[in-house]
């Protein structure tokens, strides 16, 4: 079975309206830029439910499973409740740290959140929601500063919580389509972060989105620290099989990043079939393709998968 590790969940109606504008990669990144007004329509709407669409590209490409997190504007509210409407399909993770909106610019110290703010959030979305682990964080959310042992410490609260669920965090690569922090994009820090919690899996996504200067860096961080994976959306077929060198298969991760905008990208594959096919390209050994295809997912996700099964049985008996 194949486990989507990394998928974005929640919707909006001028996201919708827009797919016509988004067939490729490079049409997603200049969005923001090219089309200012229909970007920043989403910020004054209502966020909807897009699970059926997402099972309906699952079921398209033999997913079996998807872990879910939200996207900006969208809730982690939500996001558990669209989970629990797809029971055995879609697994909710939480993100404590808001991605930003353009109405929410995170430089504005009002829309900052303190290191125990965003640990009071985690802790919620796990006991409350029934969360199984953290998503993507956005790291400007809740620091400013640069030095990895400084971003750690504003990190520090967040991690307690994560090591004490024996849980897991995703921690984005490389640039995304969003304003600012693509400081944080550069994996060296979360060296200082991974060695201090070594019982909290630290995921980095998107490996380095296929450049060279984050992909090493990547691979330096998680040749150091056995708690560190590597999830494969964005990246290639000739970094994965470099990565298998080094640190072998069972610390790499499949995941498409799938998300309401990247879900319209044709050109030139959908991002589900690019990741399958990066995986197919990368190894022809099917207990290797078995292990990132889903057998790694379960090491990190298998125990709280079952905890959110009870969990989502519990609120709906
Ligand atoms: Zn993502």
């Amino acid at each position: 079975m194949i486990i989507d590790s990394h998928v974005h969940v929640g919707t909006f109606p001028s996201v919708e309206s827009a797919g016509h504008l988004l067939s490729s990669a490079p049409d997603v990144v200049a969005f923001r830029t090219r089309h200012r007004e229909l970007y920043e329509r989403f910020a004054h709407e209502e966020p909807l439910d897009n699970g059926e669409t997402l099972i309906g590209d699952m079921d398209r490409f033999g997913i079996g499973k998807a872990i879910v997190q939200s996207r900006p504007g969208v809730g982690n509210d939500l996001v558990a409740a669209i989970a629990a409407r797809h029971p055995g399909r879609l697994i909710p993770i939480a993100v404590p740290t808001p991605w930003p909106t353009p109405i929410d610019d995170p430089r504005e110290p009002r829309n900052m959140m303190s290191p125990k703010g965003v640990a009071a959030e985690l802790e919620r979305c796990i006991v409350d929601l029934g969360m199984v682990g953290v998503g993507e964080i956005f790291v400007r959310r809740l620091t400013r500063r640069l030095h990895p042992e400084d971003i750690a410490d504003d990190l520090a609260p967040m991690m307690e919580v994560i090591a004490r669920h024996q849980a897991s965090v995703q921690i984005p690569t490389a640039w995304t389509q969003l304003p600012g922090g693509l400081y944080y994009g550069d994996p060296i820090w979360v060296d200082e972060v991974a060695s201090r919690y070594p019982s909290a899996r630290v995921i980095l996504t998107k490996m380095g989105r296929g450049i060279d200067h984050y992909f090493e860096n990547c691979l330096s961080v998680a040749m150091r620290n056995e708690n560190v994976y590597l999830e494969i959306s964005g990246s290639s077929s000739s970094h994965l099989r470099r990565a298998l060198q080094a640190i072998g298969p069972k610390r790499l991760l499949f995941g498409t990043d799938w998300s309401p905008v990247w879900r319209f990208v044709r050109d030139p594959a959908p991002v589900v079939l690019k990741s399958i096919r990066n995986v197919e390209e990368a190894t022809e050994d099917p207990d290797i393709r078995r292990q990132l295809f889903g057998l790694t997912a379960l090491s990190l996700y298998d125990v709280a998968i079952s905890r959110w099964e009870r969990h989502r049985q519990g609120a709906n008996p």
